[in-house]
């Protein structure tokens, strides 16, 4: 009998041994638990042995590219032809996840709805109607415990799954691939950072919205402003650099602040936008698998190549300085040095990397205050090169 066999199925808001850098990444509320030692991003940093498992061999790290977004057989920007009304940019992930289920790919999508009574309240499911995929469109910005549904596999029917999820989960479905009573397993992720607590997004909303309770989509943009869209239509922007960054240091939650997956390095295709000029989505095909998930929407997509533009080291720099010391900018000075950074600034993938050497630099240096044991044997070998890069404060 395997360990996950023998192991209770758990309920929510049991213990979790990353304790206070925990995910809430869902593993630990099911019998997989049992794996968690080696499966847990915050227990073990597995990148190398992830990403051979996954895609036959580690990232090329004299390859830049590879360094900054991994393993790759292509990347492209893209659009959906008819975008998905109300999807949180055109909706590629969300028609992937119809597409997989309509064409017999899979039995079932694990994807995230949203809790009836809260908007930002994320609901884990095994969708197994493309109407219950698309019930699960736009982002829930909060930690999710999307692995909490592999408890309901067996004896569920399901023997072929498409999981959508961001890369802590993803590290850990990786970990315990082998031992889920699955035949195909299809991994479509999306890159994330900076995710917050239930309780720190309202910190967030009430720091940087004018209307904090009529807000349904965020997202931070490549225009280096964030786009809140409120429930009767109308959309606010702020500059980021106008965030009340003193207020804000607490809000992320310390997975967050010692989390170096952003580009979700362990999914068989990635969905973002950062590494997109303004308006498109970005694709990063990691793997044949991944490229048989774009095979079923390729036709449907307005494609072009990425773009790289423009030079960020120096901003990035500036940056680490600037949130190190808790610099809160007046507005008006905000959307000066906002139109500037948009104007002159990084574009295309010279974007992604500003995005990654700024929250590379940061976690590190939180990392290495608050946890100065683990800081060697956590920070990846793609990250130490990407930091090298910088002066860092002690
Ligand atoms: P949609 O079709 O709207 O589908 C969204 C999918 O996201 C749904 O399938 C749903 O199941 C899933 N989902 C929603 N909330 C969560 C959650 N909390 N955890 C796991 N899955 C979830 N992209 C970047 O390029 N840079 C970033 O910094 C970045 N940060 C992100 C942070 C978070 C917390 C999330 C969830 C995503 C982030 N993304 C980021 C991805 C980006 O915002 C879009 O989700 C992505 O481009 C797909 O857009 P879409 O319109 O195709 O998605
Ligand atoms: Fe468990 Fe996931 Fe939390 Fe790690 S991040 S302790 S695997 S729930
Ligand atoms: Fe998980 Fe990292 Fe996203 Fe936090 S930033 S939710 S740890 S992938």
């Amino acid at each position: 009998m395997a360990p996950h066999e023998r192991a209770r199925p758990l309920s929510r808001g049991s213990v979790k041994p990353a304790r206070d850098l925990c995910s809430e990444c869902g593993l630990c509320d099911t019998g997989w638990v049992a794996y968690v030692r080696n499966a847990c991003a915050f227990l073990t940093q597995g990148f190398d042995r992830m990403e051979e498992r996954a895609h036959g061999r580690r990232r090329d790290l004299a390859n830049d590219d590879e360094l900054y977004f991994g393993v790759h057989q292509r990347m492209l920007t893209a659009r959906l032809q008819a975008p998905i009304e109300g999807a949180q940019w055109t909706g590629i992930v969300s028609r992937i996840g119809v597409r997989a289920l309509e064409s017999g790919l899979v039995d079932a999508v694990l994807c995230v709805q949203q809790s009836p009574d809260d908007r930002f309240t994320p609901v884990p499911v095994l969708a197994r109607t493309p109407e219950e995929v698309l019930a699960a469109r736009v982002n829930k910005p909060t930690l999710s415990p999307n692995l909490e549904v592999l408890q309901q596999l067996p004896g569920s029917g399901i023997r072929r799954l498409l999981v959508i999820g961001v890369g802590c989960q993803i590290q850990a479905l990786r970990a315990v691939q082998d031992t889920l009573p699955l035949d195909e397993l299809y991994v479509l992720g999306m890159p994330c950072v900076d995710n917050v607590s239930r309780r720190g997004l309202q910190t967030f909303l009430e720091s940087a919205s004018r209307s904090p309770e009529t807000v349904v989509h965020y997202e931070f943009m490549q225009d280096f402003r964030i786009h809140f869209r409120h429930s009767d239509g109308s959309e606010e922007t702020v500059p980021f650099f106008g965030l009340d960054t003193p207020n804000l240091k607490s809000v992320f939650a310390p997975s967050c602040l010692s989390c170096f997956d952003y580009t979700n390095a362990g999914a068989d295709l990635v969905v973002g936008y950062m590494g997109a000029t303004f308006g498109r989505q970005w694709l990063v095909v990691r793997n044949p698998r991944g490229q048989q998930l774009l095979d079923l929407v390729e036709a449907e997509l307005d494609t072009a190549p990425v773009t790289s533009q423009g030079d960020r080291r120096a901003a990035v720099q500036q940056g680490i300085e600037a949130y190190d010391n808790a610099v809160k900018l007046p507005l008006w000075l905000a959307e000066v040095v906002g139109f500037v950074v948009k104007r002159f600034g990084p574009r295309g993938l010279e974007y992604g990397r500003f995005s990654i050497d700024s929250h590379f630099t940061r976690n590190a240096i939180w990392v290495r205050r608050h946890h100065p044991d683990q800081a060697e044997r956590h920070i990846p070998a793609f990250a130490k090169a990407i930091i090298s890069r910088y002066r860092l404060p002690d």
